[in-house]
C-alpha cells in the first residue's frame, strides 16, 4: 500500500512501500533538511505517514 509524509516543508514524499518511504523521506531530508539527518527514525518517519490518496 502506498504512503505518504507531507513535510513541513510543503513537499510530498511518497513510497509504494513502506521501505521505500522510509528510503525517500530519508533522501529528501538529505537533499533539503540535512540539519535534521539522523533525528529521525524509520519508526517517527512511519509515525508521519498517511495512507496515499
Ligand atoms: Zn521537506
Amino acid at each position: 500500500m502506498a504512503k505518504q509524509v507531507n513535510c513541513p516543508c510543503g513537499e510530498t514524499v511518497r513510497g509504494e512501500s513502506d521501505d521505500e518511504l522510509v528510503s525517500n523521506v530519508e533522501a529528501h531530508v538529505q537533499d533539503k533538511h540535512p540539519e535534521m539527518v539522523g533525528t529521525m527514525s524509520r519508526e517517527q518517519i512511519l509515525g508521519m505517514a498517511e495512507e496515499a490518496a
